[in-house]
């Protein structure tokens, strides 16, 4: 770590405007604003990250790009002449100050993204170094730890919003929130608080619900409801996600059961995180529960998840496909695709993402993207699925298209099992993939626009 420069901010207004803040320029609000915080004062830290290093380095050479963070160094200390700079990593520097503001840090953000608008001379040549910034904010009483934690988590916000954030450490910081989610998720599955919803899938031209898929819920003690889209990200980084995705499995199996018992035979498709594709213990221990029981069961995985390793991925994909496990492709077209790993997949279903299936009949683009999509995956003889199908009008286009299966809203929410039973037993869901006429009228108008 080098620090480039000591000085620190004044207490009370920026010098001259050259701070990050110009008094001058805020609104009365903001006055009386700043003015009621001038007793607490605000600890600030940014992280400010090359974000365009790769690219350097390929031009640069590496022994130029490893000293190119002193001259972002030396240009944030231009723009903030009174913050502390220290550089942290070959991409990254940390800047910090105080100000009785809290308005400085949006100010010192915005400041800094003007100055690095200016190429710089490097070794003669002009280049532009892409900054990325995530910054926190802390009244002066919270410790150092937490205004780090909230800087990176900014950071990391940063890389996939793609424009700078800034974050507070003031309250129960995201970093905090995140890590007590995680804590009590290892807990989670011993006191049986997760539990399962199933969504059904309609075969189209046979009109009948021919799988189900099994989406995980978690019922917090505090919190209430609990969505995967907030737990499961926190399970794959803790390794949870191999207990939480064995309990699924299980579940699923005795569920399968159930189902069977009542005279549904339904396949239950259950969605196995990336992680685990490269994991040869836990699909060891998945083959042998599904072995043992005899269930018929399918997993949804996603091809992004492939494209991190392919060798073992496809590999155990075959395992699982040999055992009588149907391999679903889920949420297609909304991360990385490769044809080359698609055609290698042992898989017999392709779920074309809700994001093109919502959109369906308002877009010109996504009816081209899923008609070929659809005809892409026939040709390597998968069977379709949509998924957030949401509308009698995108169901009826589906149709049209050669859809095989849908999934979505429109036919069910995710349910209990109970209720599950109780749709099958109800047949109202056949009424409705029968009811295709209806919406074809408008369905050519919408076509002819795509
Ligand atoms: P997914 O596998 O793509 O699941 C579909 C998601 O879309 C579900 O959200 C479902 O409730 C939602 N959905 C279904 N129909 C519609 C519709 O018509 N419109 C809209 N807008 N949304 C619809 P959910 O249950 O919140 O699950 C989100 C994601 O969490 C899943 O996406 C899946 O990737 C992951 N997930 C769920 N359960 C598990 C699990 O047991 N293990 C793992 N590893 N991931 C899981
Ligand atoms: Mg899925
Ligand atoms: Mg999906």
């Amino acid at each position: 770590m080098r620090e480039i420069s000591h000085a620190q901010f004044e207490h009370g207004t920026a010098r001259g405007g050259r701070g990050p803040i110009d008094p001058g320029s805020l609104t009365a609000s903001s006055r009386d604003a700043i003015s009621q915080l001038s007793q607490t004062g605000w600890r600030f830290l940014i992280l400010a990250e090359i974000a365009n290093f790769g690219v350097l380095r390929r031009h640069l050479g590496r022994p130029r790009v490893d000293s190119l963070i002193v001259d972002v160094a030396a240009r944030i200390s231009e723009a903030l002449p009174d913050a502390r700079v220290v550089i942290a990593g070959r991409d990254v520097a940390e800047v910090a100050f105080e100000c009785e503001a809290r308005l400085a840090l949006d100010v010192s953000i915005a400041a800094l993204e003007v100055a690095f608008e200016r190429a710089f001379d490097i070794d003669g040549e002009s280049h532009t170094i892409q900054i990325r910034l995530g910054g926190a904010a802390a009244a002066g009483h919270r410790d150092e730890v937490h205004l780090i934690e909230e800087a990176e988590f900014a950071l990391s916000e940063a890389r996939t919003e793609r424009s700078p954030i800034a974050r507070d450490a003031t309250g129960n910081t995201a970093a905090i929130d995140r890590a007590e989610l995680a804590e009590d998720l290892t807990k989670a599955i011993e006191r049986e608080e997760l539990f399962l919803q199933y969504q059904p899938k309609v075969h189209l031209r046979r009109q009948e619900i021919t799988s189900v898929e099994a989406l995980v819920r978690w019922n917090h003690p505090t919190r209430g409801l609990v969505l995967p889209g907030d737990f499961i990200p926190l399970a794959e980084e803790s390794r949870d996600i191999v207990a939480l995705t064995l309990w699924t499995i299980r579940q699923s199996i005795k569920d399968q059961k159930t189902l069977a018992d009542h005279g549904h035979d339904l396949r239950i498709f259950i969605n196995i995180a990336g992680v685990l594709l490269a994991d040869t213990c836990f699909v060891r221990r998945a083959c042998a529960l599904v072995e043992a029981s005899g269930a018929r069961l399918g997993f949804e995985i996603t091809e992004t998840s492939v494209i991190r390793d392919p060798d073992s991925a496809i590999a155990n994909l075959k395992v699982f496909a040999e055992i009588g496990i149907v391999i679903a492709i889920d949420d297609y077209g909304a991360g990385l695709s490769s044809l080359a790993y698609l055609k290698q997949l042992p898989a017999r279903e392709l779920k074309i993402d809700k994001l093109f299936v919502t959109q369906l009949t308002s877009s010109n683009r996504d009816p081209l993207i899923v008609r070929s999509t659809i005809d892409l995956a026939h040709a390597l003889e998968m069977e379709v699925v949509a998924e957030g199908v949401e509308t009698q009008a995108a169901m009826a286009l589906l149709s049209v298209m050669g859809c095989d299966m849908i999934q979505g809203f429109l036919i069910s929410r995710p349910i209990n099992l109970d209720a599950l039973i109780h749709f099958m037993e109800d047949g109202k869901y056949q009424a409705m993939a029968a009811d295709l006429r209806a919406p074809f009228s408008r369905l050519a108008t919408v076509w002819k626009r795509g």
